[in-house]
This record gives C-alpha cells, sequence and structure tokens, in this order.
C-alpha cells in the first residue's frame, strides 16, 4: 500500500474529525500534492457539510412538543382575556344596577342637605353625578382586583 493509498483511507475520517494529529497532518501534506485526495477531500467536506443541514430526527419531537405548549399558553392566555371581559361587564352592570337602585337614596341626601343650602335640581344632579364615578372606580378597582386574584391562582395551579 503505497502513501496515496493509504492516505485515500484516511480522507473520510479526516473530514469526521476521527484522525489523531498526526495523521491529520500527514493527510493535509499529501492533500496539498495530490490533486486526486484533494479534489475527493472536498468531496467528502461537501457531503459532511450537506449532511449537518439534514434535519436530524431527535429535535423534532421536541420542537412539536415545544409548539404544543406554546399553543397551550395561548389558548389559556385567551380564555383569561375572555374571563376578564365577562369580569368587566359584570361589574360594569353591578355598578350601573347599584347606581340606579341607590338613586332615590341619593334623591333624599341630596333633598336633604343639598336642597337645604340650593334646592335647585343641578345640584341634585351633580350629587348623582359624584356618585356614579365613585360607584364606577370602585367597579373598576373591584375588576383588577379579581383580574389579579385570577392570574395568581392560575399560577398556582
Ligand atoms: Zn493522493
Amino acid at each position: 500500500m503505497n502513501d496515496h493509498e493509504k492516505i485515500r483511507e484516511l480522507l473520510a475520517l479526516s473530514v469526521a474529525d476521527a484522525l489523531t494529529r498526526a495523521e491529520e497532518e500527514q493527510v493535509m501534506n499529501h492533500a496539498r500534492s495530490c490533486a486526486e485526495c484533494s479534489s475527493e477531500l472536498d468531496s467528502w467536506r461537501l457531503l459532511a457539510a450537506g449532511m449537518r443541514r439534514l434535519p436530524t430526527p431527535q429535535p423534532r419531537p421536541l420542537i412539536v412538543e415545544r409548539a404544543r405548549a406554546r399553543a397551550e399558553i395561548r389558548f389559556a392566555e385567551e380564555v383569561e382575556n375572555r374571563w376578564h371581559r365577562i369580569v368587566m361587564v359584570g361589574v360594569i352592570l353591578f355598578a350601573w344596577a347599584l347606581t340606579l337602585m341607590s338613586w332615590p337614596v341619593v334623591r333624599l341626601v341630596s333633598g336633604g342637605l343639598l336642597g337645604m343650602l340650593d334646592p335647585r335640581l343641578n345640584h341634585a344632579w351633580l350629587g348623582f353625578a359624584v356618585f356614579t364615578t365613585v360607584i364606577w372606580m370602585t367597579g373598576g378597582a373591584a375588576a383588577v382586583f379579581l383580574s389579579l386574584q385570577q392570574r395568581r391562582e392560575r399560577r398556582l395551579a
């Protein structure tokens, strides 16, 4: 077996990084002076690069698993957002019901207190407006509190 044939057998191993440093040096030295081995080495390198580019089968289930987990998170977020909307609408309806139900009370209070100072109707309306604002702010705070609590519960679950 001459040097050329011996080196030819090492070309594929060289590309696969399976040679000792001495063998590697031998291959490189020979390839510099031998066109045939040099071109075969290039072919092996191309093949190796192509194989590295091919999708390896192992990461696939991981990617699928990751995509599935991401989809589950998206779904949970969607459910949570819907829940937030329901809570918000409920709180607003509750605030309005409370405001309307308490209107006679507001009128009584404004008629009793403000009425003594100034019997004009706009005072009653002002009292109503202030009361409504307070109710809405309470409703908003309740909505924020509920959504935060719901998120905390979901994180613990
Ligand atoms: Zn050669």
